[in-house]
């Protein structure tokens, strides 16, 4: 017998193990079962072979029309040419070794499997040496072993495949497994399977790679969606009830204190979705296990406030608090932002401090050895209530007093070791957590990446924000462009300022953390190289923005610069910064009223949406212009206009996470681990996935270690690997 654990080498012989392995990394029998067909091709259904593109690794089922044996010139032999056909399009294939016996194999008339990458050869598309299989009449097949093993259905099973093993040697692989396996228990709860209408695993299994028809392969796949849904899910709730379990210092609201004084200091009233969030926490923070609260909205919701008022209420209960940003910049911000917002409530010990107050401290890379032992001996002796930095609160030197705490800014820049080294800086009992993103995550994303997380959504702006306008400008069109710059001298001598913003520092770089993950890979090669902040400022200060202030500012510049350009730009002694995506979080100029953002189309949705949320922040109306080179009509214009055309972040999420592979999302927190989602979809599966949700809390709740559930434990235990087990230990 096999079974899902046993490795494919001795179960399939190492001969077709390692292109398996190779290929996909396979090294399971249980890798191999979840290496899913990629659709299934009826035998009355050809290829259809114009849609081929150059250049694609592909498996088509045609038919044979013409077989044609060709001299090889002054070389001895000859080659074969055979011509497929759907009944329209034709497609070569060629043979320039054993043309004999290519010959022979390929009968005219014939229908087979043919695997190759598509190449051109004097405009005509062809595949050299093809990897061929020719499917057995059924008059003929009926008598052979093959035809009772593999082609008596219908449906023939198309896998992934790649240039080393071929779609049907996967399915001979799968074959082989499938003749002698013991699938093992089943883990999904036979209540749930009732409930559900799902079909047993092992039916599943034989469904999903060996359907007899349509109505199989759809039961096995909505089935095996469901495994992963609920064994992801069940870890989830698993962590989630251990985390409750955990001891955590209460720090329930006093009276009298901070938190209380801060909000009579407040120039504005809350929301209703900011006192809704806030009182949320407020009770997290009062119980003694810890919180994990994700606190999303969108870029100006307010959730600072929120994160202040939480801190202060720690404060008071005697705790200190940590704010984790992701830059020097954004820290270096909200430190001057916090301190302004407490006033008096954060100058302990200075002239006109209050009595109650505490003291924010800031600890970043770049601070001169006096200055960082200061605010070290703060933060230790916890006169530093609250304590602001980047990755340099991390470090080992850095002692608390009680921190009781963690509000981590934007957390998708975080690793999840650096949450987790500064989690354990709490001494005894583990600090309360609050993560803020202003990136909306879908409601999917949001349960199943941060899946155990609880999650509190501010989803109003501030009443009085003004909107902001957003245009797509095309690049080829002068006149459009010179338009963007007369916009910026209209704000500006309006006493307006502007951001324009390059996906690239300097021409000479070649490797630019700051330049984003390009979105539409393979169309890279032609493209000239993305506009570059070292290269656009200057051309603008001779040319179109000629006599305005301008300065640049990106990540490589070192700390002090990046200060002080803020602070100019802050303080209004600048009209123009040209920058990378360093402003794209948090950075809050409310009298920056237009940005223009130069080749568009090399930043992600989600990621244009964030940047021009630095717009518009004031009382005066903010503009966006998209400047992008893509044509009309193509993908990438398309996204564009789909940023212009709504301010919604949640509807751009959901177009981000579809311009993306899923793999990507989850990839970005599995410790980079291939994605364990192979049918489940993030965004067609929303329904299914919540039911999932609710089914594993159940299932958990009544059952928190899984005694009684075993075969759901192993098939967690295996979804997580030693690796991805470590990484939701450490969340
Ligand atoms: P976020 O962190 O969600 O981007 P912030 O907390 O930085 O948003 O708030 C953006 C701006 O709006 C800040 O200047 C803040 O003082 C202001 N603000 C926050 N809440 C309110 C409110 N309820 N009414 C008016 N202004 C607010
Ligand atoms: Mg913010």
């Amino acid at each position: 017998m096999t079974t899902v654990r046993d490795p494919l080498e001795r179960v399939l012989g190492a001969r077709t193990a390692k292109p398996l392995s190779d290929a996909f990394g396979m090294e399971t029998v249980g890798d191999l079962l979840r290496h899913y067909p990629r659709r299934y091709a009826s035998r009355g259904e050809l290829t259809e072979l114009s849609s081929l593109q150059e250049g694609e690794h592909v498996t088509v089922l045609a038919k044979v029309a013409t077989v044609r044996k060709i001299p090889m010139g002054n070389r001895r032999g000859d080659r074969l040419e055979v011509i497929v056909t759907d009944g329209t399009a034709r497609l070569t294939l060629m043979f320039f070794h054993k043309a004999g016996y290519w010959q022979k194999l390929l009968r005219q008339e014939g229908l087979g499997l043919f695997a190759g990458t598509v190449s051109s050869f004097r405009g005509k598309r062809q595949l050299v040496h093809p990897d061929c299989e020719m499917l057995p009449t059924a008059a003929a097949g009926a008598q052979t072993a093959e035809y009772a093993a593999g082609y008596a259905a219908e449906l023939i099973p198309v896998y992934p495949a790649s240039a080393k093993i071929s779609s049907w040697q996967i399915a001979r692989s799968v074959r082989t497994v499938l003749d002698t396996l013991d699938i093992g228990a089943d883990p999904l709860p036979e209540a749930l399977r009732e409930q559900h209408e799902l079909t047993s695993l092992s039916e599943a299994t034989i469904g999903v790679h060996r359907p007899e028809n349509a109505d199989d392969y759809r039961k096995a796949r909505r089935r095996l969606k469901w495994d992963e849904a609920f064994v992801l899910q069940a870890a989830l709730a698993q962590r989630r009830h251990a985390a409750a379990a955990m001891p955590a210092t209460p720090r329930p609201l006093l009276s009298g204190g901070l938190a209380e004084a801060f909000d009579r200091r407040l120039p504005f009233s809350l929301t209703a979705g900011q006192c809704a969030a806030g009182e949320t926490i407020s009770a997290d923070l009062a119980c003694a296990y810890p919180m994990h609260r994700l606190l999303q909205g969108e870029v100006g919701s307010g959730k600072t406030v929120i994160a202040v008022r939480a801190m202060l209420q720690v404060i008071d209960a005697g705790g200190q608090a940590a704010l984790l940003a992701p830059t020097e910049v954004l820290a270096q911000q909200h430190h001057r932002s916090i301190s302004a917002m407490l006033g008096p409530l954060g100058q302990a010990g200075r002239l006109g401090g209050a009595d109650t107050a505490t003291r924010v401290a800031l600890l970043t890379g770049s601070m001169g050895v006096a200055a960082r032992r200061e605010v070290l001996t703060d933060v230790f002796t916890g006169d530093a209530g609250i304590v602001i930095g980047t990755h340099a609160l991390l470090e080992d030197q850095v002692r608390f007093d009680d921190l009781g705490l963690i509000v981590i800014d934007e957390q998708h820049r975080f690793g999840v070791e650096q949450r987790d080294a500064l989690r354990e800086k709490a001494a005894g009992g583990r600090p309360h957590v609050l993560v803020m993103t202003a990136t909306p995550i879908p409601r999917t994303v949001a349960m199943t990446v941060y899946g155990d997380l609880e999650t509190s959504t501010l989803t109003e702006l501030p009443s009085g924000r003004s909107p902001i306008a957003s245009h797509v400008v095309p690049a080829d069109k002068p006149h459009f462009l010179d338009r963007a710059w007369t916009r910026i001298r209209e704000e500006v001598s309006q006493g307006r300022q502007a951001y324009v913003v390059c996906p690239r520092v300097g021409s000479s770089d070649a490797d630019d953390e700051e330049e984003p993950p390009d979105e539409d890979g393979g169309e890279t090669t032609a493209r000239r190289p993305p506009l570059a902040v070292l290269d656009v400022a200057p051309a603008l200060e001779e040319g179109p923005l000629n006599g305005l202030r301008v300065a640049v500012l990106h990540g490589r510049m070192p700390a002090d610069d990046k200060e002080r350009v803020m602070r100019a730009f802050t303080e209004g002694h600048l009209d123009v910064l040209v920058a990378t995506t360093v402003i794209e979080v948090g950075v809050d100029v409310p009298n920056a009223t237009v940005m223009v953002i130069m080749d568009a189309d090399r930043f992600g949705v989600s990621q244009l949406h964030q940047l021009r949320g630095r717009v518009g922040r004031g009382e005066h109306p903010g503009l966006c212009l998209l400047v992008t080179e893509a044509e009309a009509d193509s993908p990438a214009r398309e996204r564009l206009d789909a940023v212009a055309e709504t301010l919604d972040g949640f509807s751009l999420s959901r177009l981000d996470l579809e311009q993306r592979r899923e793999g990507d999302v989850l990839g970005a927190t599995q410790a980079g681990r291939r994605s364990s989602l192979k049918l489940l979809s993030l965004l067609a599966d929303e329904e299914l996935i919540g039911q999932a949700r609710d089914a594993a809390a159940a299932v958990v709740a009544e059952d928190p270690d899984l005694t009684g559930h075993q075969p759901l434990a192993e098939a967690i235990a295996a979804l997580l690997g030693p690796q991805r087990a470590e990484f939701l230990d450490k969340t």
